[in-house]
């Protein structure tokens, strides 16, 4: 049986594709923008026409991880913010109307990235799956609606339905570990502003982990919090990232919450700037196992491909 990714050649899709290969899954395809002539690769096209996938059926799931960058240095316009929304909600779509497509040939479960902005930053209140939000900013309502896109899969189509709602992915090939690594590294990283708030995160082995558990695992089921279970602040997450170096390195060097808001303006800075404190209780209560539950464990793997330099 096949697996499906859509966004799959990205930070995440990457390293899913290697350990569902571990797992023993074979038959895996990726659906991206662009056809590269290779054999497991579908374009949104081919989705949409359904003509030429005779070879990915039976499809056991289809994970969508698509989604234009938040946290580039692209310009905030109106245009970018409209491809944010359409990457994410015409691409689940274009998912739902090809579950609608398949008749009795339906895939056992359908999983889609979301993210813990769902949540309004607050430096006390705990979040769990089923607190209150999506109503707060623009942000919040793109993982609400981006949520809400793929209902009818389990509504209409009767197709379980995993939504990873996901704190910050650390893992040393990209995301925002990719970006801070040699300041910290060269012994100038820090917090953002003055670090105390909370900063929810997951290693990316676990939120893919937790992507192949949803996929083997009938009973898990609806809106998971892709979050470790360790509740940390910004500051405690660079000295722990920064002491993991060998040998340890100072994280002194603060980066000003103003200089973030003016590069990548306020609307997407509020994603380092502030934070929300997310427990992982629906996830916990599905039996799933966190590879590394603390950060202290996550950055000694972060670190240690760097660790002889
Ligand atoms: P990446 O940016 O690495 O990759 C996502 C994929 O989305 C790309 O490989 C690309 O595939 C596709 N994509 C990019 N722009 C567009 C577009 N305009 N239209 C359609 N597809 C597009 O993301 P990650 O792997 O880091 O994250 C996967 C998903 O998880 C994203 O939706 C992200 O928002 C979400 N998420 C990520 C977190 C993180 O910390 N990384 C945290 C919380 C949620 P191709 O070029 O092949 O079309």
């Amino acid at each position: 049986m096949s697996v499906i990714i859509g966004g799959g050649k990205g930070f995440i899709g990457q390293r899913l594709v290697q350990l569902l290969r571990e797992k023993g899954f074979q038959n895996i395809w990726i659906v991206s923008r662009k056809s590269d002539g290779q054999g497991n690769t579908l374009t949104w096209d081919d989705i949409r026409s359904g003509t030429t996938l005779s070879s990915v059926k039976p499809i056991k799931a289809i994970v969508n991880l698509a989604g234009a960058p938040l946290l580039s240095f692209q310009r905030w316009t109106d245009a970018y913010k409209n491809e944010v929304v359409q990457s994410r909600i015409g691409t689940t779509k274009t998912f739902v109307d090809f579950v609608r497509d398949l008749k009795d040939e339906k895939p056992e479960v359908y999983v889609s990235m979301s993210g813990v902005s769902y949540y309004k930053p607050d430096p006390v209140k705990e979040y769990t799956e089923t607190s209150e939000g999506g109503d707060y900013d623009f942000l919040s309502r793109l993982a609400r609606d981006w949520e809400q896109a793929s209902e009818p899969i389990e509504t209409k189509f009767n197709v379980r339905r995993v939504i990873l709602r996901s704190g910050g992915v650390l893992g040393s090939s990209g995301g925002m570990i990719g970006s801070m690594y040699w300041p910290f590294f060269l012994g100038v990283g820090g917090p953002i502003g003055n670090g105390q708030q909370p900063f929810p995160w997951v290693h990316l082995d676990d939120v893919c982990l937790l992507i192949i558990y949803a996929i083997q695992n009938n009973h898990v089921n609806g809106i998971l919090n892709a979050c470790a279970p360790e509740l940390i602040t910004n500051r405690e997450f660079s000295q722990t990232f920064a002491h993991a170096f060998s040998p340890p390195r100072p994280a002194i060097f603060p980066m000003p919450a103003f200089l973030l808001n003016t590069l990548l303006g306020p609307e997407r800075a509020i994603v380092a700037t502030q934070g929300q404190k997310v427990i992982p209780q629906a996830t916990l209560q599905t039996g799933y196992t966190f590879k590394y539950p603390t950060i202290k464990e996550a950055s000694q793997d972060l670190t240690k491909l760097f660790q002889r330099l």
